[in-house]
């Protein structure tokens, strides 16, 4: 490295991000040079707080800076139904439709035998245990359309089926091999409404 530690320093941070070669962690660190000291400041306080201050819910096991988080705390909301999402940012895609209003459980992950992921690795566990729950009468699968999410689709249909609940599947609207997270509310709220029994 031909730069001044602090900037390389940087530059390997910015690398190690998802998606973001050396050209462009080059290209956002000097960035960061230019930037307002306050502005930095804020930034870096941003990332130290992410990690200090979540945890995870531990009823629904969203990310949260309560627990239990808001929407497991709200009284008003319907405990009959759980709608199981991959991550945290599928979850606020479903909530930003206003169309659903039980509770949610987020598995942070999805089964994926190439990546070496299986049912332990994602919040299955602490799905089953919320089964327990007589009140517990529906689980919508909204794990997205592709292989993964179809493959844990299919796995907690099983999983489910000896605790006589009712199990679905959104479908209708959704492109297959997409996130659920990039999918407008318009798409997300069909697929809501045209969700299918699963056997
Ligand atoms: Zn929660």
């Amino acid at each position: 490295m031909f730069y001044p530690e602090p900037i390389a320093k940087l530059i390997e941070s910015f690398s190690r991000l998802p998606g973001i070669g050396p050209k462009t962690a080059a290209r956002l660190a000097f960035y960061v040079l230019r930037m307002k000291e306050e502005d930095v400041i804020d930034f870096a306080k941003a990332l130290v707080s992410v990690k200090r201050n979540l945890t995870y819910c531990s009823v629904c096991c969203n990310i949260t800076d309560t627990d239990p988080c808001r929407i497991c705390s709200d009284k008003s909301r319907d405990v009959s139904v759980i709608c199981v999402v991959q991550e945290p940012k599928d979850q606020v895609a479903m909530e930003r439709t206003r169309e659903f209003k039980g509770q949610y459980h987020v598995l942070n992950g999805a089964i994926s035998p190439m990546d070496g992921l299986g049912p332990d690795d994602i919040r299955i566990a602490e799905l089953v245990r919320r089964l327990g729950d007589e009140r517990v009468q529906e689980l919508i699968l909204a794990t997205n359309p592709n292989i993964e999410g179809e493959a844990t689709a299919m796995y907690l249909s099983r999983l489910v089926k000896p605790f006589g609940i009712r199990v679905t599947r959104i479908a209708h609207g959704l492109p297959v091999g997409g996130d659920l997270e990039y999918a407008d509310e318009v798409t997300i709220s069909k697929a809501l409404e045209g969700r299918r029994e699963l056997y």
